[in-house]
């Protein structure tokens, strides 16, 4: 368990103490001892080990054998206590924006509130916009929320349905079928999924069964489809048909409906074992699951079918990525060598810049120190006989309410590379979020535009962008635009990476990483920019290390 999981824990059950109404005090005791979890250098349970977790400000005897009870539970006995105690739809009334622990016990004990339809139907009948401390702007923030929260419902990020997926093909394998196909939303790689689809072979209409979520049958065309539903409200649909059929099974659970309906037409025979011999013998050219969700991809087959798109193998450098200089769980050090160790040629690291506090930003000291390491760091990977190997100097540059860059020029220049990101100040319009985004783009130090939008999937709509204005300045100022590969936020989104191909923005797949595990979730960056159309020479670190370099040089000197 990371210490951020330790510290979200500590955090919720400081807010569930306040919901009961409980003691102030020790509700702001695990509060504190989660923002004191979060930002230590060392794992919990190294300290733990060593015994030294006592010795930390603020965590006394009691809060370090609760820590311990987590470690093994998942839990602790005062959550476990509380969450048993509190309405469980109070919970979900927590997770609306603006709702702290105070307001919720404020809407739970003078209207009653115990739920999310509790809360919309008196946010809709006005009696929020009456109470102490609310107003009627709140009220119809209220309401916008809710209904982001029910969109949301009965999904999960795309990372958790492919697992998820995977691990039912797996059970169904076990249990006799010939073979197992994951189609659908997880095989066209949406970055969410509401329905798990998947075809299963069986010649004898093997019944399929899930440990957790019980199946209701009933017969179609190609077989029989059994469906069910898991308690998080995720569906899950199968498909149980024999080889013959699979061709065409697979091509109708693999979706959309738009795809197919304008293509189910033009198939003779719908006999083929398999997908791509159903397309080949009716001469139609067979495209990707992930390309299918493009506007008009059906009228779009030759030039799609074509088209090379980028894979794992194209990437050759990891840019964005975060150390012990700043939030990072891992060393400068032990970062760049997992990136050397997963066969890449070149690291950037861009750890945060001083104004973001909260993560530990660098000092203009701090940088210098950083850039001493890369040189020492570059000197020994050039001469240890190792494969050839290269770290950037880089640093994600805040990008202030002004849209001016964190740090005087003179420091700025001194980087090799600058992804510039908004991390504060969410509440601008459109046109202010754009015109802030795009002077931080002019700025001569920008490289690469960080996470444009800060959507975070399923959790939070991103700000307000126009999406085009700010791809045209990219193009202007020579700056690529991140896909930022992390499974909660997958922005840039897909839907844009074909107008940045036409206006030649280089897109960068960076992972964003904060420890070295996190350096692999560059393979959802690469689901979604494959679902936009990314091709290899489309994307910024699928050059090598020369090539990069000298993008890098002729930025500089332009
Ligand atoms: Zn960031
Ligand atoms: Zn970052």
């Amino acid at each position: 368990m990371t210490n951020k999981a330790i510290a979200k824990l500590l955090k919720e059950t400081a807010a569930l103490i306040e919901l009961a109404g409980g003691n102030p005090f020790r509700s702001r005791a695990f509060a504190s001892a989660a923002r004191t979890i979060e930002r230590l250098d060392e794992p919990v349970p190294a300290l733990l080990a060593r015994n030294e977790l006592t010795a930390i400000k603020g965590i006394g005897t009691g809060l370090a054998s609760q820590i311990e009870e987590i470690l093994s539970y998942g839990s602790f006995e005062v959550r476990d206590d509380l969450l048993g105690a509190l309405p469980p739809g109070v919970l979900d009334v927590l997770n609306v924006k603006g709702l702290g622990a105070k307001k919720v016990r404020v809407l739970w004990q003078q209207l009653g509130v115990q739920s999310l339809d509790d809360l919309e139907m008196a946010a809709r009948t006005g009696r929020i916009a009456m109470l102490d401390g609310f107003g009627a702007k709140s009220q119809a923030s209220i309401i916008s929320h809710v209904a982001l929260l029910r969109s949301f419902e009965g999904r999960r990020r795309g990372a958790d349905a492919f697992t998820e997926a995977h691990r039912v093909v797996e059970a169904l394998v076990k249990q006799g079928f010939d073979s197992v196909h994951v189609t659908g939303e997880v095989a066209r790689g949406l970055n969410d999924v509401g329905t798990i689809s998947l075809v299963a072979i069986s010649q004898t209409r093997l019944v399929p069964e899930l440990d957790d979520v019980p199946l209701t049958g009933s017969d179609t065309a190609a077989g029989t489809q059994w469906s069910g539903t898991y308690p998080d409200g995720l569906s899950v649909t199968i498909l149980v048909c024999n080889a013959q059929h699979r061709g065409y099974a697979v091509f109708e659970t693999t979706g959309p409906d738009a795809f197919v309906d304008s293509l189910k037409g033009r198939f003779k025979d719908l006999g083929a074992t398999d997908e791509k011999t159903l397309f080949e013998e009716s001469s139609v050219p067979w495209i990707v699951p992930e390309l299918r969700d493009l506007p008009d991809a059906a009228d779009r087959l030759e030039s799609l079918s074509a088209w090379p798109l980028v894979t794992n193998e194209h990437l050759k450098g990891v840019l964005h990525n975060h150390s012990t200089y700043s939030d990072g769980a891992h060393t400068l050090r032990e970062m760049s060598e997992a990136v050397r160790a997963r066969g890449f040629g070149y690291f950037g690291i861009c750890d945060h810049s001083q104004s973001l506090k909260v993560a530990n930003g660098m000092s203009a000291e701090t940088v210098a120190r950083q850039q001493e390491e890369i040189r020492t760091l570059n000197e020994e990977f050039a001469s240890d006989g190792g494969p050839a190997f290269r770290v950037f100097s880089g640093v994600e540059s805040d990008i202030l309410q002004d849209g001016s860059l964190d740090y005087p020029d003179d420091v700025l220049a001194t980087f090799d590379m600058v992804v510039a990101s908004v991390h504060v100040g969410f509440n601008m319009s459109e046109a202010e979020a754009t015109d802030r985004i795009i002077k931080a783009v002019s700025h001569p130090a920008t490289t690469i535009l960080g996470h444009p939008t800060g959507r975070l999937i399923l959790k939070r709509q991103g700000y307000p962008i126009d999406h085009d204005r700010v791809l045209k300045a990219c193009a202007e100022y020579d700056v690529a635009v991140e896909l930022n590969a992390s499974p909660y936020r997958l922005d840039l989104d897909w839907r844009w990476i074909e107008r940045a191909r036409e206006l030649g923005v280089l897109v960068s797949i960076n992972p964003d990483a904060h420890s070295i595990e996190q350096i692999d979730v560059m393979k959802w960056g690469v689901v979604a920019a494959r679902k936009g159309g990314l091709a290899p020479t489309d994307c910024l670190n699928a050059m090598d290390t020369e090539a990069f370099a000298a993008w890098l040089e002729r930025r500089k000197t332009r």
